[in-house]
């Protein structure tokens, strides 16, 4: 709302702490995803008092949190991920930061967190990586990864709206999300675990929505499987892989060829990769593009009938990524395997990566 977006911290009050020292950076073939963190970060303070206090940019800290924080009792916590990436024209550019701003927002909203201006936090955030440019790696297979961070820290232990919080971001260079180049991974879709449902959260990047999918993730690797593939309902319907959108390619039983994904129906978290590639696929009007709700029998009957052509993953972290098969109530479903030169997955992955690296100029990049 106008009251809310006036109710905003201004990038423009930023104060800068510089940290005197540089830490050492770690060589772009070293780098484990999330492991390192840049010189500085970014906090702005919010209590009802007051409102929004000035955003700090200050050497890289421990945060002091008192033990009771409704944060860190409740999970009136959220986050967003994104990226920004040493273009070749050697410039920084960020992907599509706009849409992590609204997604954070509505997040936000759906905690009872106070709401800001979407595009001053995002001016903040420029003006952070700007500080710690030399850690935005020099690589086209590396980027730097942004996770702004938000969190309830009203210390009393009643479950309610939280006065004050702290919205804080932080920064560091990841590597390629596959060490060993395109790999595909083997899912998990075991219909006794489920990650959203209907009038849940699944939609919204809260922290609640990922710490209870840790179990389910070792469980998947003791069954052999890489990754988790959610359903949901007595259909078992498709609906996400891991922390990525799933999209699937088949020749429906039109005949048609269609690329096939599930609806925003809220239990679908709205990546931004996921709709970066509809929206590409749509524009290059070469097959059917199809937001719906469809199950395992759809997809093992397509199987069975050769028409399945291809399964892949989306998200920040790896941009797609290809499944190769599914455990599925004991047996494995063997997905065809991606060949080089016609497959889909390939094409998106080129497309993306060479939009983010700036190969091919596109509107989606913002300069800092
Ligand atoms: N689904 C879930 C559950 C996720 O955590 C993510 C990662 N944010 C995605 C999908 C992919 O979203 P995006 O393309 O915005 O990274």
């Amino acid at each position: 709302t106008s009251t809310a977006a006036s109710a905003s911290f201004k990038a423009s009050d930023v104060q800068i702490k510089h940290a005197e020292n540089s830490k050492p950076k770690p060589k772009v073939e070293d780098l484990v995803f999330g492991a390192n963190f840049s010189d500085h970060m970014l906090e702005i303070e919010y209590t009802a008092d007051k409102g929004w206090g000035k955003p700090v940019i200050s050497p890289f800290h421990n945060l002091s949190i008192h033990p009771g924080a409704k944060g860190l009792q409740f999970a009136v916590e959220l986050f967003e991920g994104m990226k920004a990436y040493h273009c070749v024209d050697n410039k920084i550019r960020l992907f599509r930061p706009m849409e992590n701003m609204k997604r954070l927002l509505s997040t936000a909203e759906r905690l009872s967190l106070p709401t800001f201006d979407g595009r001053e936090l995002l001016k903040c955030i420029k003006k952070l990586i700007s500080i710690d440019s030399e850690w935005v790696p020099r690589s086209l297979e590396s980027s730097l990864y942004i996770r702004p961070t938000f969190i309830g820290t009203e210390p009393t232990l009643g479950v309610g709206k939280s006065t004050s919080s702290l919205l804080y971001v932080i920064i560091g260079p990841v590597g390629p999300f596959f060490k060993t180049g395109f790999k595909p991974v083997s899912l998990l879709a075991d219909p006794q675990f489920t990650r959203a449902w209907p009038g849940g959260v699944g939609g919204y990047k809260t922290a609640s929505n990922y710490g209870p999918t840790v179990y389910v993730s070792n469980y998947a690797i003791q069954k052999d499987c890489q990754q988790v593939l959610w359903l949901f309902g007595n259909d078992h319907q498709l609906t996400e892989v891991g922390t990525m959108n799933l999209f699937t390619f088949w020749v429906n039983e039109q005949g048609e060829k269609e690329l096939v994904t599930a609806p925003l129906n809220g239990l679908i978290l709205p990546g931004v990769t996921r709709k970066s590639l509809l929206e590409l696929a749509r524009k290059w009007h070469e097959f059917k593009v199809t937001e719906r709700n469809y199950t395992m029998a759809e997809v093992q009957k397509a199987l069975n009938e050769n028409r399945l052509l291809e399964m892949f993953g989306s998200g920040t972290a790896c941009v797609v990524c290809s499944v190769e098969k599914i455990l599925y109530n004991e047996n494995w479903l063997k997905i065809p395997e991606v060949t080089e030169k016609k497959s889909l997955t390939k094409r998106f992955l080129k497309e993306l990566t060479d939009i983010h690296y700036g190969k091919v100029p596109h509107e989606w990049m913002e300069t800092l």
